[in-house]
């Protein structure tokens, strides 16, 4: 086995509150090897992001394990960076700033920094903005600054959260063709949440569909579909009523468990 593997073995993670315990993940297993791009699927509330999160180490499973390139993940690592759908990026700093920032905390030489620096900023169109504030870019331009911070620390895993489903249909379709194609360019693994079943079938070698509380793993697919893929072609939309139909089941789910929930209240 070559590169950074990620293991997710009987993952579970309980949330225990005083009145009640939340199961968000049953018995997650998933092997993912180094270069895949697997999109984590399901409505709102399915565990999605508490499974990206215990891959960061952010927040770490209940019981079970996670490795990546064999060693157990215990807290965010250097092999490990997070983009999320809110652009938590510094508004006192420029977006080269932005970008330099985690290569400054990590002690790279200046030179180094400054090269690395004006090629991310080449590679995601943000060269003229880079004297730029935050607070004076479109959320399209700021979500591209987030990636490039991420891509500076060029770990080998991006893990990201429905990182443009704030964005507007145009800008998004844009920022899915850029990421498809640093991914082809640097080979990193990507796991990325979305609950949109479009993105996952435009973007992922590997889809997959979680289920509504607990969140388990409903369905683990391989996308085949040539790239770049046409969303108005008609094996992307087989495929997409497909994934349509499970990802609505636990919707039904998620509605019936709230009127259960109501009528117990
Ligand atoms: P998704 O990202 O798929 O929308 P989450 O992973 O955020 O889902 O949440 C899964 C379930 O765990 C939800 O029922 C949510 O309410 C619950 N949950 C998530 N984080 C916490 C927390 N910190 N404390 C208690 N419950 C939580
Ligand atoms: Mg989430």
């Amino acid at each position: 086995m070559s590169g950074n593997h990620i293991q997710v073995q009987n993952v579970n993670k309980v949330f225990q509150s005083a009145d009640r315990n939340v199961i968000a993940l049953q018995d997650i297993n998933l092997s993912i090897p180094q270069g895949q791009f697997v999109c984590l699927l399901g409505p709102s509330g399915c565990g999605k992001s508490t499974l990206l999160n215990a891959i960061a180490g952010f927040s770490l499973p209940t019981s079970g394990s996670i490795t990546t390139d064999s060693k157990v993940v215990t807290a965010p690592g250097p092999d490990r960076g997070m983009v999320f759908q809110e652009y938590a990026l510094f508004p006192w700093m420029t977006v080269e700033k932005n970008i330099a920032f985690g290569l400054e905390i990590k002690g790279v030489a200046a030179n180094e920094i400054a090269t690395r620096v004006d090629a991310l900023l080449h590679k995601l169109g943000l060269y003229d903005f880079r004297q730029r504030f935050p607070k004076d870019l479109s959320g399209g331009m700021r979500q591209r600054v987030a990636i490039a911070r991420v891509l500076a620390l060029d770990s080998p895993i991006l893990l990201m959260d429905e990182p443009f489903g704030a964005l507007d249909a145009l800008t998004r379709r844009n920022l899915q063709d850029e990421l498809l194609r640093i991914w082809s360019e640097l080979g990193k693994t990507v796991i990325f949440v979305t609950h949109s079943i479009e993105e996952a079938l435009y973007l992922a070698d590997r889809i997959v569909v979680m289920t509504y509380r607990p969140g388990t793993v409903k369905r683990d697919m391989l996308v085949t579909l040539p790239r770049l893929r046409d969303p108005a072609s008609a094996d992307f939309n087989t495929l997409k009523r497909e994934l349509g139909l499970l990802v609505m089941e636990e919707q039904q789910r998620h509605h019936d468990q709230e009127m259960i929930a109501a009528a117990v209240d």
